[in-house]
């Protein structure tokens, strides 16, 4: 049997990431022959939908994606709907059923991905039920999929944790981080080891490695939810920890998705943590954004369903070291925020100077707004005055393959149905981003505020963090300097 004949069970079904992101992937996956023909969809959330209306909201999340309309109509032709509240456990007998008979129909063999795509909170009930209801099947993988958040602090996701491997083992949770299945992001480790960079991934001639993952949106309407939450936990924890990690981790021992995650979270667990609050406010900034009259923007405090008094950081920069021989003394500067001057999400690499009147080289990878990765090296300047310049060395790929390039959660569910746990977060990898992040935090409500910095709408942030990386003699080598 072939993993990729299964069935997905998608609990979310009539929810906005499945229509705007999940559909699609789902299609791009059929269109391109890497689901077989032997699958079907099962689509839950409470609301009384039929086969034919939830037929018809896929065919319209699809339609920028069709090129062939026969096989988009033998596509959505696979996808069934359930009305099913996850706390009745009584649908998860209908479910059993109608899995089944699907089974049998499309002659699958006992492949079934769960893919939960609702609030956390409701991701133990559902776990609890197919295991104890006998949903899950004896005859091939089951695979759980779940979305991010992974809990909301260390406390709370080791006991969310403990709840889901009360029914799947750790290797059938597939933790899903949007950004490991972003092209430039799912190939670092290849980049990272090529032979030309691998000599060079150390402190014998790294500087410094900087991570800026900026937004110039605000909070839209999601302001209640954003205020129990703020950058570090919707940016940080999660998609800066990944990048960081890939960065930074050492070789792995084989070429296993094990041997990859093992790295990643000795990575995690080698970030130091802050000594006392002087530490803590030397190296990490937080500070939110305030109005920009001229542009029609008010202040993070003066949005909707935000206290006039949060502390709720919208920005946040830091300085962290890794306590690993390969790093010591390389500083990582990250920094992430809402409503910046601009959306991009880079990284750079500068190396080590040999003459201190020439700039730094440095290596760029850009992921927004375009995906590119390029070199900037020393080159004599034209003209008789002589002197040096920094030039830039472009990959970008031609637009015809960009076409090509595998959607985020196109890459990820497929990973998924081939069992590439390397596409996914481990649980050790959540629990140690946790706890790094829990220091920070603790910190700041023993700050109460204090160290709180402020930045205008649509700036490049405070000048707290520009003064961070001035006093370690470098700067941000952002879009400004491309
Ligand atoms: P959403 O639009 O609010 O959808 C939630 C879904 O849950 C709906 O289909 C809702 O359908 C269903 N639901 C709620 N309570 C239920 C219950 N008791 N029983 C059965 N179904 C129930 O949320 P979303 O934006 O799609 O996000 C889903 C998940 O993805 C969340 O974990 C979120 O953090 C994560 N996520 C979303 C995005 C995004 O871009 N949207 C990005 C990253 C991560 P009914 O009302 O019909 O029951």
């Amino acid at each position: 049997m072939n993993d990729n004949q299964l069935i997905l069970t998608l609990f979310g079904a009539t929810g906005d990431l499945a229509a705007r992101k999940l559909y699609p992937a789902i299609y791009r996956l059929y269109k391109n022959n890497n689901i077989s023909d032997k699958f079907a969809v099962i689509g839950t959330a409470r609301r009384e939908w039929t086969n034919e209306y939830f037929r018809e909201i896929v065919y319209n999340s699809i339609l920028e994606e069709i090129t062939d309309e026969e096989n988009a109509k033998e596509f959505v032709s696979h996808f069934y709907y359930q009305p099913h509240d996850v706390n009745d456990g009584e649908h998860y007998n209908k479910l059993k059923e109608l899995s089944d008979t699907l089974d049998k129909q499309y002659n699958i063999g006992g492949n079934r991905i769960y893919y939960i795509s609702l609030n956390p909170q409701l991701f133990p009930v559902i776990t609890h039920h197919l295991s104890a209801q006998n949903v899950l099947t004896d005859n091939g993988y089951n695979r759980l999929i779940i979305e991010k958040p992974f809990g909301f602090d260390e406390e709370s996701a080791i006991e969310l944790q403990q709840q889901l491997t009360e029914s799947f083992d750790e290797n059938q949770i597939y933790r899903i981080d949007h950004y490991l299945g972003k092209e430039l992001v799912s190939s670092l480790d290849k980049l990272r080891y090529n032979n030309i960079w691998s000599q060079l991934w150390s402190n014998e001639f790294i500087d410094n490695i900087q991570i800026s993952l900026a937004e110039d949106m605000g909070i839209s309407e999601r302001g209640a939810y954003y205020d129990n939450s703020g950058v570090t936990k919707d940016m940080i924890q999660n998609h800066m920890m990944q990048i960081l990690s890939i960065l930074a981790m050492d070789n792995p021992k084989n070429a296993s998705a094990d041997g990859f995650r093992q790295e990643k979270i000795n990575a995690i667990k080698s970030l130091r943590t802050f000594e006392n609050t002087e530490d803590l406010t030397a190296n990490v900034i937080r500070a939110q954004y305030t109005a920009n009259t001229a542009e029609g923007i008010v202040g993070y405090k003066e949005e909707a369903d935000i206290p006039a008094d949060s502390q709720t950081e919208t920005y946040f920069a830091a300085k962290f070291d890794f306590e690993m021989p390969r790093w010591e003394g390389v500083p990582f500067f990250v920094r992430s925020g809402k409503r910046l001057e601009g959306k991009y999400t880079t990284i750079h690499i500068v190396f080590k100077k040999d003459d201190p009147n020439v700039e730094n080289n440095y290596l760029r990878i850009e992921f927004a707004p375009e995906m590119r990765i390029q070199f900037f090296f020393n080159q004599e300047k034209p003209g008789h005055k002589g002197g040096a310049k920094s030039v830039p060395m472009t990959f970008k790929y031609p637009t015809e393959v960009e076409s090509e390039i595998p959607h985020d959660y196109e890459r990820l569910i497929n990973a998924c149905i081939n069992n590439q746990l390397d596409h996914f977060v481990h649980w050790y990898e959540a629990q140690y981003a946790w706890q790094f992040m829990d220091h920070i935090h603790n910190y700041w409500k023993q700050l109460d505020g204090q160290d709180m910095k402020y930045y205008k709408a649509l700036s490049t942030g405070p000048v707290e963090a520009d003064e961070l990386m001035k006093a370690h003699h470098t700067k941000w080598y952002d879009c400004k300097d491309c």
